[in-house]
């Protein structure tokens, strides 16, 4: 045992340690993480890491790392009977309807003040007061809200997805930011419901503005949930897929990531040879997930940690997310036939 110990402080001090992290901080969680990595070979199943997640379960224990819907769709090519999804409790729910025949765990069930913003009750309102409007939800939503809305979107096809939509006016929820974005570009009338991510709607453009002036040659990416003079300031808006790859492929040195901290530590840890600067938000709901919730989801699972939804809202929550691929391919369509090609979330992008 004391070779395994030892084997896994280094196998972690090798990812943790250019995170800042000491030996002494690896050996502390190695017993857990050693525990976590065998109870995953015994049950036949995987752990999927948020980047939002802090270090130790994105490098301790996760198989993969990625946003919410990249991982759900990871898991369904994988063959394990079991999921525990480190992250918060849509994503969970997100998981389970791409993967209804595997079980699905969250180590707690955390909120989120996006998906916390609006309920299936409150959109079947909407729908009442607007016949003709079509209801498109980003993909931060319990599975009873998509299950109301006409088809579902993630921050990179939400501009397809809003522009294929057969209605003229696209009520979108719950992020009134992203939707205040996509009001920019896109050629469809937009009515953006009131919710917000506590962490995106933190930054202002006076934090890109003073980045900009101390260090001459940086590039700045921000996710689409930012305001939108924050959007129209930086060189890169996107998701966290678009994000690696505008890093992995730019020439330039230097960085500063409008997001999450945790994405800035993957970024860090990820991107040796690149200089990341400036700020970062910690998500309160993200960081309620701590390492021992995870092995207890493995040990002990307790109901609520177990992600059911019934099946009348998962089938529809399910043909939200299946409209989304549709509408995401004959949206890519429309804008090639008007000569726009993938519109970018900002100017400068
Ligand atoms: S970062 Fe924002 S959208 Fe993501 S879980 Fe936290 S509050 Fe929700």
């Amino acid at each position: 045992m004391a070779g395994a110990i030892d084997r896994e402080i280094e196998r972690l001090f090798g990812k943790l340690g250019k995170l800042g992290w000491s030996r002494d901080d690896c050996e502390l969680i190695a017993p857990v993480t050693l525990e976590i990595n065998e109870l995953k070979r015994e049950q036949n199943a995987i752990v999927l890491a948020h980047s939002y997640q802090t270090p130790d379960i994105m490098y301790g224990v996760g198989d993969f790392v990625g946003d919410s819907y990249g991982l759900s769709v990871k898991a369904t090519e994988h063959p394990a009977r079991k999921i525990v999804f480190c992250s918060v409790y849509f994503m969970g729910e997100t998981a389970k309807l791409l993967n209804p025949e595997k079980q699905v765990l969250v180590p707690r069930r955390a909120g989120c003040s996006l998906a916390d913003a609006v309920n299936a009750e409150q959109v079947r309102t909407l729908r009442g007061e607007n016949p003709d409007a079509g209801i498109v939800c980003y993909v931060n939503t319990y599975a009873e809200v998509k299950a109301e809305c006409d088809a579902c979107c993630t921050s990179s096809n939400a501009v397809e997805v809003v522009e294929a939509m057969p209605q003229d006016e696209i009520i979108f929820l719950p992020d009134r930011l992203m939707g205040e974005n996509l009001a920019r570009i896109s050629s469809r009338k937009i009515t953006v419901w009131d919710g917000t991510c506590v962490v995106h709607e933190g930054f202002d453009v006076n934090s890109v503005r003073d980045i900009r002036e101390r260090f001459p040659g940086v590039k700045i990416l921000a996710h689409p949930e930012c305001a939108p003079g924050l959007i129209a300031a930086v060189d890169f808006a996107g998701g966290t897929e678009g994000m690696l790859r505008y890093v992995a492929e730019s020439p330039a040195q230097t960085f500063m990531l409008v997001t999450e901290c945790g994405l800035t530590d993957r970024f860090k840890a990820e991107f040796r040879d690149k200089e990341i600067v400036g700020t970062c938000i910690l998500c309160p709901y993200m960081k309620e997930i701590q390492l021992d919730d995870v092995l207890q989801a493995f040990k002990d699972p307790v109901p609520e940690q177990i992600i059911e939804i019934p099946p009348d809202i998962a089938a529809r929550a399910r043909r939200s997310l299946d409209k989304m691929f549709e509408l995401e391919k004959a949206g890519r369509k429309l804008l090639q036939e008007r000569g726009r090609g993938k519109l970018p979330w900002t100017a400068a992008s």
